[in-house]
């Protein structure tokens, strides 16, 4: 009887599998297609400083525009692309299609366009030799200064083989980009470990802003890598910030910048560049200035 149930839940879960390999094998194949077909966007997301309000940087972030399954997460296709090596030729595009959106909203608003972009950057992608290459002829075919161009990269992807992942990223700093550290504190890596990594900036993942109300252990570790970073020169950016208490709780842990649904979800660029023209200046400032007093 045992062996009978058994057999069954085989089948079962043997179903399900199959379904999902199919699925998923459906997918890479639309995806190969996807770049030539234009069904790759970015949308883009705000950082704010916590200190003025005022509109600071923003990060590029995918989506695919499936024909059938409507707009699809990076969560879903990213670790396929980075599995089947399409992450290089994708990651290229994104690259350069940042760059090139920068420079149109420097064009159009002026001195209320972010001064900075971000782009995520796979391990994988990282590491292809070429990559510093790549990263050059993108910012000289867009006339963008080097330091205006973040690379995130995420702490475990950093840690993964340091000192290979350090050396290239020696080699980008050389360029004159900028170094993110993305979705800090979900690798391993100790505060000292810090030190080794030639970083701009740290971003503290989004799971410690989402907790730090639950206990003051959390707030006081979020402080100690604020002190930290400024020692070291590193500029600190909380992600996912979703409500106003978890603002007033980060500026008093004296962290300076902030990204989040609080500010405003990741939007297509003509919905950036509405946000960006209105005075955020004025009215982040308000909103920030109703929160501390
Ligand atoms: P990430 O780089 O850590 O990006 C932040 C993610 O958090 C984004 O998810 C963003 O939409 C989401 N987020 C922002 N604020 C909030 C908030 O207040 N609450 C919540 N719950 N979420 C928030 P998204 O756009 O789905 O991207 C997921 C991940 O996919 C990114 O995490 C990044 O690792 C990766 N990714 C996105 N675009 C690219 C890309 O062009 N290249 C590569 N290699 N990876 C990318
Ligand atoms: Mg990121
Ligand atoms: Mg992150
Ligand atoms: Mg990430």
């Amino acid at each position: 009887e045992a062996k009978a149930r058994g057999k069954g839940r085989y089948v079962l879960f043997d179903a399900s599998m199959r379904d999902r390999a199919l699925d998923r094998l459906q997918l890479e194949n639309d995806l190969r297609h996807a770049q030539a077909l234009g069904q790759l966007r970015l949308h883009y997301q705000p950082i704010v400083s916590l200190t003025t309000g005022e509109l600071e940087s923003v990060e590029a972030l995918i989506r695919w525009e499936h024909p059938k399954r409507g707009l699809v997460s990076p969560i879903h296709f990213i670790p396929i692309t980075e599995e089947t090596g399409m992450i290089v030729p994708i990651g290229e595009w994104v690259l350069r299609e940042a760059c090139r959106q920068l420079g149109e909203w420097r064009r159009e608003l002026g001195d209320r366009a972010p001064r900075s972009i971000s782009v995520n950057v796979a391990r994988k992608q990282l590491m292809v030799p070429s990559f510093p290459a790549t990263v050059r002829k993108v910012l000289s075919e867009s006339g963008m200064a080097p330091s205006s161009l973040h690379l995130e990269i995420t702490e475990s992807e950093m840690m993964a083989d340091a000192k290979a992942a350090i050396e290239v990223l020696r080699s980008l700093k050389e360029i004159g980009v900028k170094i993110d550290m993305d979705d800090f504190g979900t690798g391993y890596s100790s505060l000292s470990c810090l030190r080794q990594f030639p970083i701009d900036v740290l971003k503290i993942d989004r799971s410690f802003v989402a907790n730090i109300d639950e206990g003051r252990d959390l707030a006081a570790l979020v402080h100690a890598v604020t002190q930290l970073a400024r020692n070291m020169g590193i500029s600190v950016v909380a992600e996912g910030i979703e409500r106003a208490d978890q603002v007033v709780l980060l500026q008093s842990l004296e962290c300076t910048f902030g990204q989040g649904y609080y500010f405003a979800k990741p939007m297509p660029a003509d919905k950036f560049a509405e946000y960006a023209g209105r005075d955020r200046r004025t009215s982040n400032a308000e909103a920030l200035a109703c929160l501390t007093h």
